[in-house]
């Protein structure tokens, strides 16, 4: 499970980017975070993973309090937490196969015959990956060949195959396409219950949100001023 624990942070002095802010985050369930812009939101998503520094409080991974991990040992706790952007979900030039087996070793391969090197178990395992996401017919295709829906249902993949403890998701929503936004939506929320893993969505669409979340946390001037039932939401968070 995660848990922020009194989590601000000051980008200058004076003003809080985020401010104290405490939230549990248990296991298969998902958080949809939402706030006008400048809320906060992308602050606390990349605090997260110490990608932007936070100033004060605690962040618990399980039993870790990654604010208190020296460099070596916070590359290897990234690994463990995973983002899936809308966008540049994978890398174009790299099939969808190689996509999620990069993932899964931790940087992107530039020889092509590196497959063959590479455990079976290791493979085998990204076939099942690319299998959940329904992306097994294209696993060959090339990342640039695929449409927006399925490029990202390959970072879902990807992201997957580092075998994360916790996902942190951009903007699932903010496809062109509604239906491919709720298919992705639905996709997430599947594998967060079938995996038993906390996830933390940065979620633009407020009805979106309300349909899919089982939780919503609302953000405003970097402080917690809703957190609740997706029906519980009124006009004022
Ligand atoms: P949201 O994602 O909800 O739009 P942000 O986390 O991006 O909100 O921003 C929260 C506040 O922090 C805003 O006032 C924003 O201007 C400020 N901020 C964000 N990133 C930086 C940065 N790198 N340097 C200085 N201020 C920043
Ligand atoms: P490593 O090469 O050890 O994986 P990185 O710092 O490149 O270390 O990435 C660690 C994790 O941080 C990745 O799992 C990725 O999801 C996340 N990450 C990388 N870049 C960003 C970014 N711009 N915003 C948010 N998360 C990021």
């Amino acid at each position: 499970m995660l848990r922020l624990i009194g989590l601000s942070k000051s980008y200058k002095a004076g003003d809080k980017a985020l401010s104290d802010v405490s939230l549990d985050v248990p296991k298969s369930q998902i958080v949809g975070l939402i706030g006008p812009s400048g809320a906060g939101k992308s602050t606390l998503i990349r605090c997260i993973n110490r990608l932007v520094e936070p100033t004060e409080g605690e962040i618990r991974l399980g039993e870790v309090d990654l604010v208190k991990l020296g460099t070596a040992e916070l590359r290897q706790a990234r690994r463990r937490i995973g983002m899936i952007f809308q966008e540049y979900a994978l890398v174009e030039r790299l099939t969808v196969m190689e996509n999620v087996l990069s993932g899964r070793l931790g940087y992107v391969p530039f020889w092509r015959s590196w497959m063959r090197c590479y455990p079976p178990q290791d493979i085998r395992r990204a076939y099942e990956l690319l299998d959940r996401v329904g992306l097994m017919e294209h696993a060959d295709k090339r990342a640039d060949a695929l449409s927006g829906g399925q490029r990202q249902r390959g970072g879902i993949a990807r992201v997957l195959a580092q075998e994360p403890e916790l996902l942190r998701v951009d903007e699932p929503t903010a496809s062109p396409d509604p239906n491919t936004s709720r298919q992705i939506m639905r996709l997430l929320t599947e594998i967060c219950a079938e995996r038993g893993l906390p996830a933390i969505v940065n979620i633009h669409d407020v009805p979106l949100a309300q349909q899919f979340m089982q939780r919503i946390v609302g953000l405003r001037a970097g402080r917690v001023v809703f957190d609740g039932a997706p029906d519980a939401l009124t006009e004022s968070a």
